[in-house]
């Protein structure tokens, strides 16, 4: 079994948060273990609870459309969140949950490895550009240890503001040339997404 899903099986007996108790399955995260891009939203919503699968809903058909813009199919790449349990009411996450799922996120990176991490969202980005305005730098990506960090708005941002869906089109397209050029991004200033900036939450 791969390391991938021996973390799945660890997941799914998770019951560290009392939102455990509400969920219908656990959204552990799907794509490939070789994936460049790895994306990381903010938790699973209705229809995730109900598949056990990351970004199925309406959010999830505007990623897929953002991800054919740049050529890649969700195969191709991983999808995951900062916590993997649906908070009741699709409330936001708690610093708790946040803190209790961080082991399974930082071994998710760890186990991919990926050239690139997208943050989708306030709570993603805040996990790797602490203390930084989604809207001074969606769009923007940093470099740090060779990973290139590129912040986004979250995709159901254009469900509820439409005004937003034309700016997210556009950074998505930004993607590709961060991904060719990761060896000449510079190395940024950006804190290092390690326990130090998890004791935020
Ligand atoms: N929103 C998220 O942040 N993650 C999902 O998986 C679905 C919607």
């Amino acid at each position: 079994m791969s390391a991938l899903a021996e973390l799945y099986k660890e997941i799914a007996v998770c019951r560290q948060c009392e939102i455990a108790k509400y969920r219908t399955k656990v959204v552990p995260g799907e794509g490939s273990e070789n994936a460049e891009i790895l994306f990381i939203g903010e938790a699973p919503g209705f229809h995730e609870d109900q598949q056990g699968r990351p970004f199925v809903g309406p959010a999830g058909q505007f990623l897929d459309k953002l991800l054919a813009s740049i050529g890649l199919k969700r195969q191709q790449v991983y999808i995951a969140n900062v916590i993997k349990c649906r908070p009741p009411n699709n409330r936001e996450p708690l610093p708790g949950e946040i803190q209790n799922c961080s082991k399974f996120l930082e071994k998710q990176i760890e186990l991919i490895h990926p050239k690139m991490i997208v943050t989708l969202g306030r709570y993603s980005m805040a996990r790797f550009f602490p203390g930084k305005s989604i809207s001074k730098i969606h769009g923007t990506g940093q470099k740090q240890n060779g990973v290139v960090y590129f912040a986004m708005y979250h995709p159901a941002a254009a469900l509820h503001q439409q005004s937003l869906r034309e700016t997210i089109a556009a950074d998505m397209l930004k993607i590709p040339s961060y991904l060719v050029e990761t060896k000449e991004v510079p190395e940024e200033t950006i804190q290092p997404p390690q326990s130090e900036q998890l004791k935020m939450f």
